[in-house]
């Protein structure tokens, strides 16, 4: 029998186990330890980052990003409707109101053009999702963003490593919120960062990220005591997590590489189907392409689910994901009544393929084959 292709498998170097071993014998593997500054400095100074501060997930630095905007109950935040719960939990924790807004005909991000009319006095912020790693538009967002007042936070959490015309996704919004969550191109099991562009909020991000606290201040000796100083909660991973960060993001240039490699493979397999209506990534002329995520969008719920019985039959394991959050049990109720169809539509009709870095060409040409033949087929 063949092996079965899972989805994902997560990426290891081999100095994972080593970094981490080393972080154990420093004797010190609370937050902000070696490698969690290893990891600050490589996104400060080789990404071209402002500051960063690492985080126990992607969630966390949103919540870390909600706080630092002072939501107050009843404030507005505009969020895509297709993406994950964290988006718009991360601001309904702080009594926000999430006005939900549509995705593109074109690909699964937010459809710009529709934020005026969705802007009330109400509004404080956009939160552009840069979907499969895909810039979303970010100059309209941010010239509508800046008319209004309002503060653009990205949900980047899939977009390391991507540019929105020669910018790096992450460091354009006011804030920005990453994932090294396992499924995600860079990895640390669970972990994830909050990126601040606004010099106006870094002193804020690091007190909110130590329990309210000012012990950063104390450590880098600003201040001879530390206290309570404001909201805040336990944000920081431990140094052991920024250890195996670490070891990824030293090979960054490599894995990412590869990604592309077996993505621009899936592209070019699938190109012809296009002509029959099946959805490929579409990736605008101001985007760049991070090898994160391939996905196909069917042209029915009952084609992806045949699609995906077809090639589970073949020991291949694609996922769907994210069914529109305006729909969602949670949410239904406190929803406008506004239909989001392209949201449904990527809910009902997209699948994602297999993509990690052991995909070897053997494999992916397994997967290729069968979705060919599934399209031959019918
Ligand atoms: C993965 C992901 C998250 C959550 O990341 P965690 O690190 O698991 O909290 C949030 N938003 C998007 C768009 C994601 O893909």
């Amino acid at each position: 029998m063949l092996p079965t292709i899972p989805f994902n498998k997560p990426y290891f170097s081999g100095s994972e186990t080593r970094y981490i071993e080393e972080s154990v014998r420093s004797g010190k593997i609370s937050g902000d330890g070696l490698f969690t500054k290893l990891c600050h400095q490589f996104f400060e100074q080789q990404l071209g980052f402002q500051k960063v501060l690492l985080t126990t997930s992607c969630t966390d630095a949103l919540e870390m990003a909600a706080i630092l905007l002072d939501l107050q109950p009843g404030d507005e935040v505009i969020v895509p409707s297709y993406t994950f719960v964290s988006t718009p939990n991360a601001f309904v924790l702080r009594g926000a109101k999430i006005v939900f807004i549509d995705s593109t005909a074109v690909n699964p991000n937010m459809d710009a053009s529709l934020l005026e009319s969705l802007i009330t006095t109400r509004t404080r912020a956009i939160v552009p999702v840069h979907y499969a790693g895909i810039a979303c538009d970010m100059d309209a967002i941010q010239a509508t963003a800046d008319k209004h007042g309002i503060a653009v936070v990205e949900d980047a959490a899939q977009a390391i490593d991507s540019f929105y015309k020669n910018r790096a996704l992450g460091t354009i919004g006011k804030l920005a919120a990453f994932s090294f969550h396992e499924t995600k191109n860079i990895i640390s099991g669970e972990g994830g960062m909050l990126a601040i562009n606004d010099p106006g909020l870094m002193q804020r991000a690091e007190i909110i990220r130590e329990k309210g606290t000012n012990r950063s201040s104390f450590f880098r000796g600003e201040v001879d005591k530390y206290g309570w100083v404001d909201l805040g909660s336990s944000f920081l991973p431990s140094d052991i997590i920024a250890a195996f960060l670490f070891a990824q993001l030293e090979n960054l240039a490599d894995i990412q590489a590869r990604r592309k490699a077996i993505w621009r493979a899936y592209y070019d397999a699938f190109f012809p189907l296009a002509a029959q209506g099946i959805g490929l990534p579409m990736l605008p002329d101001y985007a760049t392409n991070n090898g994160h995520l391939f996905y196909l969008v069917c042209r029915s719920l009952a084609e992806r689910t045949a699609l995906i019985e077809h090639l589970k039959a073949l020991h291949i394991l694609p996922v769907f994901h994210y069914l529109s959050l305006h729909t969602s049990p949670f949410y239904a109720s406190k929803h406008d009544g506004r239909a989001l169809p392209w949201a449904d539509h990527y809910t009902d009709c997209l699948v994602r393929l297999p993509l990690y870095y052991e995909l070897h060409a053997d494999l992916q040409r397994r997967v290729i084959d069968g979705v060919l033949g599934f399209y031959h087929n019918i």
